[in-house]
């Protein structure tokens, strides 16, 4: 029932350090991201950083004074809606650091309102669930079990099931996480990556797998591919890196 086995889909993907920028790019073609960041900074720096290491040209940390990177952009959130006009973002992540319940609705509206790419993770979630199946667009959400339960309760069905339903019911990539990770677009094709680090089952790895979807979609395309591209650059980070895996050496390494 899995159309794209990992083995193909990520098996595919280059070796970490080995997918070379075009020879002609500049740091704006490579892709712009825009991280929305939460009130937990730790979750907001792994975000961007990520962005910024798994390939995006220039990242913008909004709702942030301090930049875990010196070549990130770091501003407090009121350029948030100013910045969503610029048309270099090529995607905008929003959701990680913010804890649920919080509320995003505001700038989940602005950020759905931009017709940019968007990866849509944690508490962005819940926001933006009653607008996504309006139209479809290119987007990424990335619930956990728990995420997902909150988001979908009414689903029933193998953890695929799910995942499909919930990508034609919202119109949007689903990245449903856990030890086993599925991928589901809204037409039908869908990826099942396994078996994943259990060392990634720490703090701050879902900030980064965001982070590293931000990036994979500001180089435009599709949303089910960037998301594919994503969750196996994670899997690959974490395998290279092996035993006693904090979420920053996922950036970091
Ligand atoms: P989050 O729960 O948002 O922090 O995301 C956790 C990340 O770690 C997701 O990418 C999960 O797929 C991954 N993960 C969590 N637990 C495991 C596990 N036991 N084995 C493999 N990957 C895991
Ligand atoms: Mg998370």
């Amino acid at each position: 029932p899995i159309g794209i086995s990992a083995s193909k889909a990520i098996g595919t993907l280059p070796k970490p350090g080995t997918a070379k920028p075009d020879a002609t790019a500049h740091k704006f073609n490579r892709g712009m991201v825009l991280v929305f960041a939460g009130p937990m900074r730790g979750a907001a720096a792994l975000s961007a950083a990520a962005a910024l290491r798994a390939g995006a040209g220039y990242v913008v940390l909004e709702g942030s004074e301090r930049a875990p990177f010196s070549a990130i952009i770091a501003e407090s959130d009121e350029r948030f809606g100013e910045r969503l006009n610029d048309p270099r973002v090529g995607a905008v992540v929003i959701g990680p650091g913010f804890p649920a319940g919080d509320e995003l609705l505001f700038d989940v509206e602005a950020a759905l309102d931009s017709n940019k790419a968007l990866v849509l993770d944690a508490a962005a979630i819940d926001a933006a669930l009653p607008r996504l199946s309006e139209t479809p667009r290119n987007a990424i959400l990335t619930p956990h079990e728990g995420e997902f339960a909150r988001a979908f309760p009414q689903l029933y069905g193998s953890k695929i099931d799910r995942a499909k339903a919930a990508a034609a019911r919202t119109q949007a990539v689903v990245i449903y996480k856990g030890a086993d990770t599925i991928i589901a677009a809204p037409d039908g094709r869908v990826a099942a990556a396994w078996p994943g680090s259990p060392w990634l089952a720490t703090a701050g790895t879902g900030d980064v797998l965001a982070g590293a979807c931000g990036a994979m979609l500001a180089r435009g395309g599709d949303a089910f591919d960037a998301a594919v591209a994503a969750v196996g650059w994670h899997i690959a980070q974490a395998a290279r890196i092996g035993p006693g895996l904090v979420a920053d050496d996922l950036v970091r390494e």
